[in-house]
């Protein structure tokens, strides 16, 4: 039996991981499940999978599940703040850990996830962003294992030989080939971009996703975190990733071989598929998604990323090729700048423009280590909050 903690289990990607994790009961066990401060989301999924404890990021959501629980007879512990996220991830009894929980409030237990050497599957794109070397790092001294679980690494993950070991050369990749739906607004007028709404901007055309991936889909800059997730997982230079538009979202992304072969991975837009093969590695394991229908889904259209549109997806790979401390203060004031879009204090092509003017007026030194990071990312943040001041 296989014991899994589900960071972030109250999200999308959780819901799902529970969704594939309930398939299986023969295999796997919820040990641990978490949340910010949905106690009611947290309570029935306790309910439901009998975890042997809960986390709530939130101290007074914290003592109300506390409540509820031992209202319901649960005996499911709970524990609080970032020191329990991180206490659930080192948990012997924990082999797998889930790092879904969205934004750079997943990086501490994804760190200590990676430290204490669990098979981490890795949704928060965020944390690699922030804190690629640092990641890493913990992996080789902890002697993780990452399985990404964003369907267009998890595709080339699949694209890839079983020996892969973050040398392209070595196993003759050429490049890596990202594919990017476009979003909500790939073919909406430039001019009407200035006014949309959050609710437009959250209506993804093919995934159900949370509020902010959301946001960052119809900016691009989730393709752009993406970019820089790759460099980190496959050992890729900026010049060997490439992003192609591809709206059918059916082909999740592509390797090319030194011999001009490309392969690539196909399925329908549904993210219990990448869970359930990171969970299974190397077995293959039934996952509820249904069968890939070519001949309703007709045609698959590839298109060129336009940059006019999308400026986040060039500011990202300038951050990667900047190196340091850059991909860090990139994703803080992209979170900064989307949470203000989210409240209606920014528009949505504010969010660009706001990024830009942080990275401009930010010298990205290299870190050293995670004390150095924090402090990057605090300053970056506190720089974004100024930013959107003055322009208004
Ligand atoms: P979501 O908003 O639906 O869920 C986020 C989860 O994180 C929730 O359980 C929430 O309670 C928890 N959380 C939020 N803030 C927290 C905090 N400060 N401390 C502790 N927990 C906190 O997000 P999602 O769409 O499930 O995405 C999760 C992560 O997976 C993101 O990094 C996203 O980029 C990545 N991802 C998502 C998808 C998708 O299809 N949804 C695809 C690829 C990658
Ligand atoms: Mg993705």
């Amino acid at each position: 039996m296989i014991g899994v903690a589900v960071l972030g289990s109250t999200g999308s990607i959780g819901k799902s991981t529970l969704d594939v994790l309930a398939r299986h009961p023969d295999r796997f066990r919820a040990v641990a499940l978490t949340a910010n401060s949905d106690v009611d989301g947290l309570a029935g999924q306790c309910r439901a999978a009998r975890p042997d404890y809960a986390v709530m990021a939130d101290p007074d959501a914290a003592a109300a599940l506390r409540a509820r629980l031992a209202t319901l007879g649960l005996p499911t512990q709970v524990f609080e703040g970032p020191d329990g996220l991180c206490a659930v991830c080192e948990l012997p009894e924990v082999r797998y850990v889930m790092a879904a929980i969205v934004g750079a409030a997943g990086l501490l237990p994804a760190l200590a996830a990676a430290r204490a050497g669990k098979r981490v599957l890795l949704a928060n794109k965020e944390a690699l962003v922030m804190a690629g070397p640092l990641f890493i790092a913990a992996v080789k001294a902890g002697g993780a294992e990452v399985l990404p679980i964003d369907s267009e690494h998890n595709a080339v993950f699949q694209c890839l030989p079983a020996r892969f070991g973050a040398d392209l050369d070595g196993v003759g990749v050429r490049r890596i080939l990202l594919t990017a739906s476009g979003g909500p607004f790939r073919t909406t007028p430039l001019e009407a971009l200035g006014s949309v709404t959050p609710a437009q901007a959250c209506a993804h055309p093919n995934w159900s996703m949370g509020r902010k991936i959301s946001v960052d889909s119809a900016t691009m800059m989730n393709k752009g975190l993406e970019v820089i997730e790759a460099h980190w997982l496959f050992g890729a230079p900026a010049d060997r990733i490439d992003v192609v538009l591809h709206p059918q979202s059916v082909v999740h992304s592509l390797v090319e071989y030194a011999d001009g072969s490309v392969l690539a991975q196909l399925g329908n837009p549904d993210m219990r598929t990448p869970i359930a093969h990171a969970l299974g590695w190397p077995d293959r394991l039934e996952s509820g998604v249904a069968s890939l229908n070519l001949a309703e889904v007709g045609r698959l259209d590839f298109e060129a990323p336009d940059h006019d549109r999308f400026p986040c997806l060039g500011l990202a790979y300038a951050a990667l090729r900047r190196g340091g401390a850059a991909p860090a203060v990139l994703n803080a004031a992209n979170e900064v700048a989307v949470q203000a879009f989210l409240d209606g204090r920014l528009g949505f092509m504010g969010i660009p423009r706001v990024i830009a003017e942080v990275m401009r007026r930010t010298e990205a030194a290299a870190v050293a280590d995670l004390q150095a990071l924090l402090a990057v990312d605090a300053a970056a943040r506190s720089l974004a909050g100024q930013v959107i001041g003055e322009a208004r």
